[in-house]
């Protein structure tokens, strides 16, 4: 997978050399860049932002360096890649979505500061590539780069070879749906808390069993949303007696 990233805080994205996602660059599955945004200005200045049409607090980014950064990184000879603007006011990030993500062969992130990037620098974008404005959250952050470490970083560990076992996947937190069960390992007792005879008793029916009981049991204390969205066909006779 190819993602490129643009930013005017370049120094953002020194994390991703580190760990399996760097393990991921060097072995070339991912092929990652970082690129500058002052890189498109002309000025003495290098200057990114004014100020926003009808007034109101704040800089906004100008559309120019947006404009030649998305040229140069998706030239209309090559296939378009797919352009994802972190923005509080976006559709909800969420791992579905990562799988989407982790599906196609080039992601572009587009990171804004300030109040955001003109809004014509999208509308323009759209008429090339597709073009998604994604939240991480109900809540505001500086800038987007934060929110672009933790969509490369959800969808990085998607992509086949990149995590020492696969198999983790299918059973984590929101793979299908629910939240996952309570986790321990040794020693068998600490300071008083005893890890649950169940998951010692060596029975792996029952341990299921265990597991998607407190994994339905968590879901439904901390996200009824998630369980509300959950297919009926997802849920079998035994879920709904625990
Ligand atoms: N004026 C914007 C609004 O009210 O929707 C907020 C701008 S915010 C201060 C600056 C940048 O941070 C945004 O352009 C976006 O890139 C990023 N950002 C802030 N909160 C975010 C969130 N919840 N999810 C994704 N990106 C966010």
């Amino acid at each position: 997978m190819r993602v490129d990233v643009v930013s005017i805080f370049p120094e953002y994205f020194a994390p991703l050399d580190l760990s399996l996602i760097g393990r991921a660059r060097a072995n070339g599955v991912l092929h990652l860049a970082v690129h500058d945004l002052r890189t498109w200005t002309h000025d003495v200045h290098r200057t990114v932002d004014d100020t926003p049409y009808g007034g109101g607090p704040g800089m906004v980014m100008r559309p120019e360096p947006w404009g030649a950064a998305l040229d140069a990184l998706a030239p209309a000879e090559a296939p378009p890649p797919r352009l994802l603007v972190p923005s509080p006011a976006g559709v909800p990030f969420t791992q579905a979505m990562a799988h989407e993500l982790a599906a196609e062969s080039h992601l572009l992130f587009a990171c804004g500061r300030y109040e955001g990037i003109d809004q014509r620098v999208l509308e323009h974008a759209a008429t090339r590539m597709p073009v998604t404005e994604v939240s991480l959250g109900d809540y505001v952050l500086f800038g987007g780069e934060v929110a672009v470490l933790v969509m490369v970083e959800a969808v990085t560990r998607l992509l086949p070879g990149v995590l020492g076992n696969a198999g983790s996947l299918d059973e984590e937190s929101h793979a299908h749906g629910l939240l996952e069960a309570p986790i321990y390992t040794k020693p068998p007792s600490w300071r008083g808390h005893d890890v649950p005879e169940v998951l010692r008793s060596g029975d792996h029916g029952r341990i299921a069993r265990w597991r998607r009981e407190e994994g339905l049991l968590r879901t439904a204390a901390r996200r009824p949303d998630l369980l509300a969205a959950l297919p009926a066909d997802r849920l079998d006779i035994r879920d709904i007696a625990a």
